[in-house]
């Protein structure tokens, strides 16, 4: 092409270099590119312009060409750049202004140049948009080929910032409006959608621009797109320009801090050895306008960086190496009193064998029937009164190992009934609640009529921080001995006067008076298990244009702050008719509540304590509602960029009415439930990183199940502080000591003044003969934690479930007391839960990144659990498993994640060998054995990498330190699972626990498959197998068979990893597809196959096919 001379030649080249690009893949046009194709073009393009009267036979074929070929060529740009390509090709479309077929292959070749944001500079510079906007002109039938092309381009140049700030200076926003505004009410039938969508796009691109925004909302660019879209938001075929102008929207919205006093949370605590308290972070109103003002135009050469790989540890000495001891050795001593099993001679125990298996089992066997020592009314706990927790079997009657024979749980689950099933439907279709399951009821609702319960008051039971019982305020202790006589409840391991007894003496920061009444109450799993609400389309776009219309139509707006930690309590006249809000109790962390309209409630939750952020848990108290009516919440103060809560997630709710008429449950609740970024911005002064942090919105609707009524909404189940010490008590009572060893004891003070509790469960010697003895000694020892990170609650409920579970009667848990000792803290972060805390503890630091070197005054629970740990490890008992309970926010299901040094290297496909690296793979076999037993749980999700950024996480550090190869964190979903029996469903607390016991028998099954498995439990555990019908031996075929599947190796975190689904939720969402190639070639793909009429071809319905001469 650049030595032909003739022009005879060069079109036949044109020709055949046309055919054989337009078919066949992307390929063949690579090839053209690297063969200098581009460059070859480009000087043909610059050589035929030249000439005094350009030949256009040439020349149209020519630009088809070079936009087939430029837009694959990501130096394209730069290209025609040197060939001065730009020039030649502006001067011909300002020539054929007036010629359409002509301008509209000039328009191509400009925005294939375009792409590259420093071309669209120089043709920005050169004139382009004014020449562009001569061609844009308002609606019309005729000749919206080239409109539409021109628009493309003017979207395109409009990417370089230079480009907007000059089109913002000559007044352009106004004139796009007005174009918009004019297609956007003509074009009746939708037939230009294209148009409209670049006229918007380059609005988008101006709104980049701080300049961009203020000259958009000057020329009332708010309301006017407010305006217009507001008739057609139904209307599917818009969906691509509604998109676009919710963009704009949300992008020129004044972006404002949030409307707190201070970014610190309300809470601090002065805690030894920080330094003076720093001043809160004030908020105050700023410029948040400037984000990325200043940069420069760049090209964006997307470099694909492995961003989690990078993160992977590559380093083998690292990896590899054990790390000398943290502390001195003589330290460890003390954590001989922790394991007193190990001495302990039990000289009360008769030396006769076999005496312990005459004792009465039906006294201990059953758990839910206990009548706690504690409750000194002796509430008579009739079985018959329990009207719901009926349905659902109890978990630990029915062995787990038949339960897993059926392949899944009892739990019932629903038919899907489609989104937003309402556990309460029932309930109100009855009226108040008189359920089918008889008198009872109607009873509890006679009674509850009669008293007229002031149900406001008695979510406040906490008597006083005082503890003494004379301080009782007299009523209140009344009004409780009454409630419990007249609402006879059951709840399994639950006892409202132990609950109250205990709370007593937790110790919160802010010495809380109340006690949430649902903690107090007991909650008891709802009947049947809760699917994911399906998620309504457009409902974000509503919820939005609802933010939107506070600024725009004001007059409906309230703005009133009904409560706020910040102002004196109490902040509400009692005689409005607006909600009440509370969250002065355990785990409580509402900080404060606006009423923005009469029915919509902007909420803002408090920061960890000593911290300014962490907000994701919530915990709190709501009143006065109304029946029937719909509430809006909006959670207007998260911070992740993404949430379970757009993929069908609920929050919880607890309704006292409810729980008074028997039902006492935490239920998945909420509707029109959507997760997006918000106006919010915190100055970047306060973070110290280069722009605001970002805020995003959490928004609900309620319709509560009673009028008048007291309600709890929480992120997930709460389990509170208080919950787990009258949990581990009532457990402690519940064993029979003659054959369960169960010990409590304290593994540290908090911070705060609370007691980490330490927990040993292991089987009493048959005997104190000294084989007995000498069994006992040698059972090796499993380690677990939980709740670390105090906002993931759904750890406790896993928690409960492995305790209630190892004391059981359970054959598998018998055998699992006399094979190995359990030492398990529950709760490694106390204060962190009592104080509403998401991640962190008092200090405000992530306590799951202190496990290098913990110290003894700030982190007092992970440096005595790390020193447990050495401790076993000095004398020779390192555990067998260690694993740490956490829950998850982005993911689905239950899963693992252990360490393997070469999968990590592999994975970070790092250079050095790993074929002579030895590694016991055992660590593989826990998730596989648990994937193939417990119903919630996938071996898919699992990842055994190590990562830099978890180098001081438990997991991490136990098993290098520690040298345990089965060391693990156990995340579990707080929504629920997309895969096996419970596909589809929203987890409840029934199906946590159930992976608490399941995560026990693994570890069962775990030692039957290991070499060092005794013959004495491979004899039980055979004849177990036999009378559960080999069901066991059947999945352990299964799971052997299945040793070498496929095990998916993901590069995801432990904790919290980035969100994989593909939705994008963010405000500035870059992605245009403007750039689309197919679009582009199809354009050019039409127009060639009309060259040859060599007339204008109109996209429009109908007429408009008009010669332009
Ligand atoms: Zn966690």
């Amino acid at each position: 092409l650049q030595s032909s001379s003739d022009r005879e030649s060069t079109l036949t080249i044109l020709q055949v270099l046309g055919d054989l690009l337009s078919v066949g893949t992307d390929r063949r046009i690579c090839y053209v590119i690297s063969k200098g194709g581009s460059e070859a073009l480009l000087q043909t393009l610059v050589d035929t312009a030249r000439t005094a009267s350009p030949d256009y036979d040439i020349l149209l074929p020519l630009f088809r060409l070079l936009a087939k070929v430029g837009l694959r060529d990501k130096k394209f740009g730069q290209k025609a750049l040197e060939f001065e390509a730009l020039d030649v090709t502006l001067i011909l479309a300002r020539k054929n202004l007036s010629h359409s077929q002509n301008l509209l292959h000039c328009l191509w070749a400009l925005r294939v140049f375009a792409f590259s944001v420093t071309t669209g500079a120089m043709l920005g510079i050169n004139g382009a948009m004014e020449l562009l906007l001569k061609v844009i002109t308002p609606y019309t039938q005729k000749r919206t080929r080239v409109i539409r092309a021109a628009t493309e381009v003017l979207a395109a140049l409009l990417k370089s910032k230079s480009n907007s700030r000059r089109a913002v200076n000559r007044g352009y926003v106004a004139i796009l409006l007005r174009l918009h505004q004019d297609w956007h009410s003509h074009d009746t039938t939708n037939s230009y959608m294209l148009i409209r969508r670049a006229l918007l796009l380059c609005l988008r691109h101006i709104a980049n621009l701080r300049s961009g925004r203020e000259a958009f909302r000057a020329a009332q660019g708010m309301e006017i797109l407010f305006s217009t879209t507001q008739n057609c938001l139904d209307d599917k075929s818009l969906e691509p320009v509604i998109s676009l102008v919710l963009q704009i929207l949300r992008q020129c919205y004044p972006k404002s801090p949030l409307p707190l006093v201070t970014a610190s949370s309300a809470y601090s605590f002065p805690v030894p050895g920080s330094t003076a308290s720093e001043p809160p972070h004030v908020l105050t109103e700023e410029d948040f306008e400037d984000d990325g003002e200043e940069e420069e135009d760049k090209d964006s050469d997307s470099e694909d960086v492995k961003k989690e790989d990078d993160d992977l540890e590559t380093d083998v000495n690292k990896l590899s190496s054990k790390p000398g001891l943290d502390r001195p050795e003589e330290e460890l001593m003390q954590y001989e009193a922790m394991c007193l099993e190990l001495s302990c001679s039990f000289e009360e125990l008769e030396s006769k064998p076999g005496d312990g298996l005459n004792f009465d089992k039906t006294q201990y066997a059953s758990h839910h029937h206990i009548l706690t020592a504690a409750s000194p009314k002796g509430l008579c706990l009739n079985k018959d009164q329990i009207s719901w927790g009926q349905e659902r079997e109890v978990p630990v009657q029915t062995s787990l190992l038949s339960r897993v024979k059926m392949g899944r749980s009892n739990i019932h689950l629903t038919s899907k009934k489609g989104p937003g099933m309402n556990p309460y439907r029932n309930a109100q279709s009855n009226g108040l609640g008189i359920g089918s399951s008889g008198s009872e009821i109607s009873d509890i609702q006679a009674s509850f009529k009669e008293d007229a319960w002031d149900i406001d008051a008695i979510s406040c039971p906490r008597i006083s921080a005082s503890f003494s019982n004379s301080a009782r305020p007299r009523e209140t202790a009344e009004l409780i001995d009454k409630l419990l006589q007249t609402h006879p409840t059951h709840v399994a391991f639950h006892d409202p006067y132990l609950y109250m007894a205990k709370a007593r003496r937790t110790r919160s920061v802010s010495d809380f008076t109340m006690t949430a009444f649902p903690d107090f109450w007991g909650h008891c799993p709802p009947p049947s298990a809760q699917s994911m609400l399906e998620r309504k389309c457009g409902v974000q776009r509503i919820k939005i244009f609802e933010d939107v219309r506070r600024l725009i139509q004001p007059s409906d707006i309230i703005n009133k702050v009904v409560f706020s930690l910040d102002e004196p309590w109490p902040l509400q006249d009692t005689t409005s008719d607006c909600l009440r809000f509370f969250s002065k109790f355990e785990s409580g962390n509402l900080r404060k509540a606006i009423q923005v309209r009469e029915l919509e409630y902007d909420l803002l939750i408090n920061a960890d304590v000593n911290s300014t952020q962490h907000q994701q848990w919530f915990y709190f108290k709501v009143s006065r509602m109304r029946e029937a009516v719909p509430y809006r919440f909006n959670i207007i103060n998260c911070e992740k960029a993404n949430s379970q809560f757009n993929y069908g997630m609920q929050p919880t709710l607890y309704s006292v009415k409810e729980a008074l008429l028997g039902r006492p449950a935490w239920v998945r609740t909420g509707y029109e439930i959507c997760y997006y970024k918000n106006h919010y911005r915190q100055s970047a002064a306060i973070t110290g990183a280069e722009s605001g942090k970002c805020y995003y919105t959490l928004t609900f609707a309620v319709t509560f199940p009673h009028a008048e009524d007291v309600c709890y909404l929480a992120y997930h189940y709460p389990y509170t502080y208080t919950a787990l010490m009258t949990h581990l008590d009532i457990l402690e009572k519940s064993v029979n000591p003659k054959q369960v060893y169960f010990r409590q004891e304290v593994l540290c003070q908090t911070l705060g003044g609370n007691s980490c509790p330490l927990v040993t469960i292991t089987a009493m010697p048959e005997s104190n003969s000294a084989g007995h003895l000498e069994q006992l000694r040698q059972r090796p020892y499993q380690v677990i934690t939980a709740r670390v990170h105090p906002g993931e609650s759904n750890a406790s409920w896993v928690m409960k479930g492995t305790l209630e579970f190892l004391v059981s009667s359970d054959p598998v848990a018998r055998l699992l007391r006399e094979n190995f000792i359990f030492k398990i803290i529950p709760m490694l972060n106390p204060d962190g839960v009592i104080n509403g805390n998401h991640r962190c503890s008092l200090r405000g630091g992530d306590l799951n990144r202190q496990w290098l070197s913990p110290s003894a005054h700030l982190q007092p629970t992970i440096y005595h659990a790390k020193g447990l740990l050495h401790y076993l490890g000095s004398i020779g008992r390192r555990p067998m498993v260690f694993c740490d309970f956490h829950g998850h926010s982005q993911k689905r299901n239950v899963f693992l994640y252990g360490c393997s040094i070469k999968e990590t290297l592999w994975q970070a496909e790092s250079a050095v060998g790993t074929s002579n690296l030895l590694e016991d793979v055992s660590y593989r076999t826990l998730p596989k054995v648990l994937d193939k037993l417990a119903p919630a749980f996938t071996l898919s999700s699992c990842s055994f990498l190590v990562e830099k950024s978890r180098a001081s996480t438990a997991r991490v550090v136990v098993w290098r330190e520690m040298g345990v190869s089965r060391s693990y964190t156990l995340e579990s979903s707080y929504c629920g699972c997309n895969q096996g029996p419970y596909q589809g469903l929203q987890f409840g607390t029934s199906e946590l626990e159930e992976m608490g016991s399941m995560f026990c028998l693994g570890l069962l099954i775990l030692e039957l498959k290991s070499v060092s498995c005794s013959h004495q439990l491979l004899t039980c555990a055979a004849a177990l197998l036999n009378a559960e019908e080999s069901s066991l031996d059947h999945h352990l075929q299964r799971c052997s068979s299945n040793a070498t599947s496929n095990s998916s190796i993901t590069s995801e975190l432990d904790d919290e990893p980035p969100c994989l689904e593909e939705i994008d939720y963010g405000t500035d969402s870059s992605s245009d597809q403007e750039g689309s190639f197919s679009e582009l070639d199809r354009q050019i793909q039409e127009c060639a196959f009309h060259r040859d009429e060599g007339e204008e071809e109109e996209e429009g319905p109908g007429q408009g096919r008009k010669a332009i001469p």
